[in-house]
C-alpha cells in the first residue's frame, strides 16, 4: 500500500488561478455569500452580494451549469453574459466607486463519483454532491467568481438536519432547527477561492492556546464510521501547530479543522484539510501528511505562490514536513527520501521534464517529481550553502513580509539573500529555470605525495555546467572523511591532502546533490518504464481474454497513449513494457534475446513485476502472471508502486516488494 499512500500523502493546494494578483483591491469581506444545498436532490440555491472594487474593469464567472435568476447592481440587470462551455462571463467596465452586485441562482449539482482515484480526484472540478459528501471546489465555478480580485468572505451554509458543513474560515455563528443546520464562516484574508465542504459529520472541538498565545479552535469532522479517531488527531494538531509558530511565526487564523472525504484526497485549504477516510484511518497519516497540511496554513494559504511564476510552495512544505520529519527520526531515514527523490527523478527520461519555475500543481508523476521533490532537495541545497541560522532567518522574514500577500520566486531569493548576505542569483537561477539536473563523475584520481596522503582528483559534469558543492568522501587507512568540493566548470582538478593513505574516492555517497544519477548509482525502478512517453507494450504471447487485460493494465500504467508491438519491430534502446503468463515468460525472454528473470522465487502469489536494465541505458518492466484474470486484478493497485524495482501479487493484494540495491560511484586505489 505505500506508494498509493505516498501518492496520496502528497498533497494538492486547492487555487482557481482566475490570474490575482492585483491584492491591491483586496476588500475584508466583499462576498456574502448563502447556499443551501440538498444532497439528496443535489439542488443548490444560492444568493450573494459581492462588493467590486473601483477602477478597473473585472469579470464575473460562474459555471455554465446554473441558472442564474437575478444579477443586478444597484437594482439595474447587467447585460447577458457572455457563455462558455463551462461558464458564463458577464464584463463590467471600469466605475470610480465601489459597485454591490446581487446574485440569486441555483443549479443542479454532479453526483459524488467515490470511485475516481486520488489522481482523478485532482483532476476533476466538478461541484459534487451526495448524502456521505459533498465537494464544491471554487475551480468548479459553483458561485460567481470577480476575475482578479483577491477577497475575504461571510458565507452562511443551509443543510438538511444530519449534515453539517464548513468553508475555510472562522465559524461565527451555528444553528439547527426547522429540520435544517446553518452555519455562518467569516474569513477576513484575501484568498483565491471559496471551497465548500459538507457531509454526514460528527464534529468535535477542541479550545487550546498555542505556544505564541493564540487561543485557537480545533475541529474534526468525521465521519460517523471513523469518528474515534478524532482524539488523537486533536492531539497531533497542537504539536504541529507549536512547531511551526516557533520555526516560522504565529499561526494566522483562529481555527483549523481535519475534515474527512468519502473519496481519497489530500487537499491543503486555509484553516482546514480534506483527506480521504481511508486515508484518515492509516497509523502514519498524523506523523507525516497532516503537518504537510498544517504547514500549508504558512505557505501556500498564509503567503500564496505568485502561481504565473511557479508555485514554490509545495516545494518549501515538502521540505519543512515530510523531509523535517525524516530527517528528526535520524541520518538513515534522511538518507533514504533523497535516494527516493534522486531514483525517482533519474527515472524521468531526460529532456522531458520541465523548469522547477514552471510548476504550477501536480497534474502527473513528472511533475510531481519536481514540483515536490526537485524543489524540497533544492531548500536543501540552499540550507547547506548558506547554513541554517540564515536559513532560518530567511523563513521567517519571508513569512514576516509577505503573510496574506503573494510572493514569487524571485522574493524568496530576495529573502534569503537579506538574511544571508550572500548573492544567490547563480544558484536560483540555475536550478529554477533549468530543466534536468547535472550527471557529475569522478573523471580521474591517482595518489601522489609521500605515502599516498595526498589524492589529485578531476571532476567532471555535463554541460551546460552548474555550479555546486561536490561532497567527496575519501576512504583512508585512518577511516573516512568528506570534503565539499566547488565544481563550477565542465571540469576541474582538485588537490586532497589526507592524514593517511587514501584507498578509495566515494563521489556525493550521502546524496546530498541534486544530480541525475548515473545508472549504475540508480537501480532500475517501475517508473522508468511508466514515465518513459517512447515505452513500447509487449504482449508476450497473449491472445484474447489475457491480451484485453494486457492492454487494460499498460493504460492504467502510464501517462501517455500506450503503443503495442511486437519485440521485432522495436528498436533497439526503447524501454519495454512486456506482459505475459508464468508459464512461458521465461522462454519468450530468451527467444526474444531479453535479459532474463532476476533472481526471484517462482510460483510465488499470482503475479510478480520486475525490472532490469537494457542494454543501451533504458530499463524493461515485465509482468508476469498466471491467467487473464490475474493481469487485470493488478490494473488497479500495480499504477501506485512505480518506486519499486519488484512486486508480487496475490490478486489485487501486493505481497512482497522491493528496490535492487544502489551503488555509490566509486574509485578505488
Ligand atoms: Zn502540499
Amino acid at each position: 500500500m505505500i506508494g498509493l499512500l505516498r501518492r496520496i500523502g502528497v498533497c494538492a493546494l486547492i487555487a482557481v488561478c482566475l490570474g490575482a494578483t492585483s491584492l491591491g483591491a483586496a476588500a475584508a469581506q466583499s462576498y456574502d455569500l448563502t447556499v443551501a444545498i440538498d444532497p439528496a436532490t443535489r439542488e443548490l440555491r444560492a444568493s450573494a452580494s459581492l462588493v467590486i472594487a473601483p477602477g478597473a474593469p473585472t469579470e464575473i464567472i460562474l459555471g455554465r451549469r446554473f441558472q442564474v435568476d437575478a444579477i443586478a447592481t444597484d437594482g439595474r440587470a447587467l447585460n447577458a453574459p457572455r457563455v462558455y462551455a463551462e461558464s458564463q462571463v458577464w464584463s463590467l467596465a471600469a466605475a470610480p466607486g465601489a459597485r454591490v452586485i446581487e446574485v440569486r441562482w441555483h443549479g443542479l449539482l454532479a453526483p459524488l463519483d467515490n470511485t475516481l482515484d486520488a489522481r482523478q480526484v485532482l483532476s476533476n472540478s466538478l461541484p459534487a454532491t451526495a448524502s456521505e459528501g459533498t465537494f464544491l471546489p471554487a475551480a468548479s465555478q459553483w458561485y460567481p467568481q470577480l476575475r482578479g480580485q483577491m477577497n475575504g468572505y461571510l458565507v452562511t451554509i443551509d443543510l438538511p438536519q444530519g449534515q453539517r458543513g464548513l468553508v475555510p474560515g472562522r465559524l461565527i455563528e451555528e444553528s439547527e432547527n426547522g429540520g435544517r443546520y446553518r452555519a455562518r464562516f467569516e474569513f477576513a484574508h484575501p484568498t483565491e477561492g471559496i471551497d465548500l465542504i459538507a457531509g454526514p459529520y460528527q464534529v468535535e472541538t477542541r479550545s487550546i492556546r498555542t505556544a505564541a498565545g493564540t487561543p485557537l479552535a480545533l475541529r474534526t469532522y468525521f465521519h460517523p464510521q471513523i469518528a474515534a479517531l478524532a482524539t488523537g488527531y486533536l492531539d497531533s494538531v497542537k504539536d504541529y501547530i507549536d512547531l511551526y509558530e516557533r520555526l516560522i511565526g504565529a499561526y494566522p487564523y483562529t481555527e483549523f479543522s481535519i475534515v474527512s472525504s468519502p473519496t481519497p484526497t489530500g487537499f491543503g485549504m486555509p484553516t482546514l484539510t480534506y483527506l480521504g477516510i481511508d486515508v484518515l484511518r492509516l497509523p502514519f497519516i498524523r506523523t507525516s501528511s497532516l503537518g504537510h497540511e498544517i504547514l500549508h496554513n504558512w505557505w501556500g494559504n498564509g503567503v500564496y505562490p505568485d502561481y504565473q511564476h511557479g508555485n514554490w510552495s509545495e516545494a518549501l512544505t515538502t521540505f519543512m514536513a515530510d523531509y523535517a520529519y525524516r530527517e528528526r527520526e535520524g541520518a538513515e531515514a534522511a538518507r533514504r527520501m533523497r535516494l527516493e527523490w534522486l531514483r525517482d527523478f533519474s527515472a524521468v527520461p531526460a529532456g522531458t521534464d520541465r523548469p522547477l519555475a514552471e510548476f504550477t500543481s501536480r497534474t502527473h508523476g513528472a511533475s510531481q517529481i519536481v514540483g515536490y521533490d526537485k524543489g524540497a532537495m533544492i531548500f536543501l541545497m540552499l540550507r547547506g550553502l548558506i547554513g541554517g541560522a540564515a536559513f532560518e532567518q530567511g523563513i521567517q522574514r519571508l513569512w514576516r513580509d509577505y503573510r496574506f500577500r503573494s510572493a514569487s520566486w524571485d522574493d524568496l531569493r530576495r529573502s534569503f539573500e537579506a538574511a544571508s548576505g550572500r548573492d544567490l542569483s547563480t544558484f536560483f537561477a540555475q536550478w529554477l529555470r533549468r530543466a534536468g539536473a547535472p550527471q557529475v563523475r569522478i573523471a580521474t584520481a591517482a595518489l601522489s605525495g609521500a605515502g599516498g596522503r595526498e589524492v589529485q582528483l578531476t571532476l567532471a559534469q555535463t554541460e551546460p555546467a552548474y555550479s555546486m558543492r561536490v561532497p567527496v568522501t575519501i576512504r583512508t587507512e585512518g577511516g573516512a572523511e568528506t570534503r565539499v568540493l566547488d565544481l563550477s566548470g565542465s571540469r576541474a582538478n582538485f588537490s586532497l591532502e589526507l592524514n593517511a593513505r587514501a584507498l578509495a574516492l566515494e563521489l556525493d555517497p550521502d546524496l546530498q546533490l541534486f544530480r541525475r544519477l548515473n545508472a549504475g548509482e540508480a537501480p532500475p525502478i517501475l517508473r522508468q518504464v511508466m514515465l518513459d512517453p517512447a515505452a513500447i507494450t509487449v504482449g508476450a504471447g497473449l491472445s484474447g481474454a489475457a491480451l484485453d487485460a494486457a492492454r487494460s493494465l499498460a493504460d492504467a500504467l502510464s501517462d501517455h497513449p500506450v503503443r503495442m508491438r511486437s519485440v521485432a519491430q522495436t528498436p533497439a534502446g526503447v524501454p519495454l513494457l512486456i506482459i505475459g503468463l508464468s508459464s512461458d515468460i521465461e522462454g519468450w525472454l530468451s527467444r526474444a534475446g531479453l535479459p532474463g528473470r532476476p533472481g526471484l522465487p517462482r510460483g510465488k502469489g499470482s503475479a510478480m513485476v520486475w525490472t532490469a536494465a537494457l542494454p543501451q541505458g533504458k530499463s524493461m518492466m515485465v509482468v508476469e502472471a498466471r491467467d487473464a484474470q490475474a493481469i487485470a486484478a493488478l490494473v488497479r493497485p500495480l499504477p501506485h508502486y512505480g518506486r519499486q524495482s519488484y512486486l508480487v501479487f496475490d490478486g489485487s493484494a501486493m505481497i512482497e516488494s522491493g528496490v535492487w540495491p544502489a551503488q555509490p560511484q566509486v574509485w578505488r586505489f
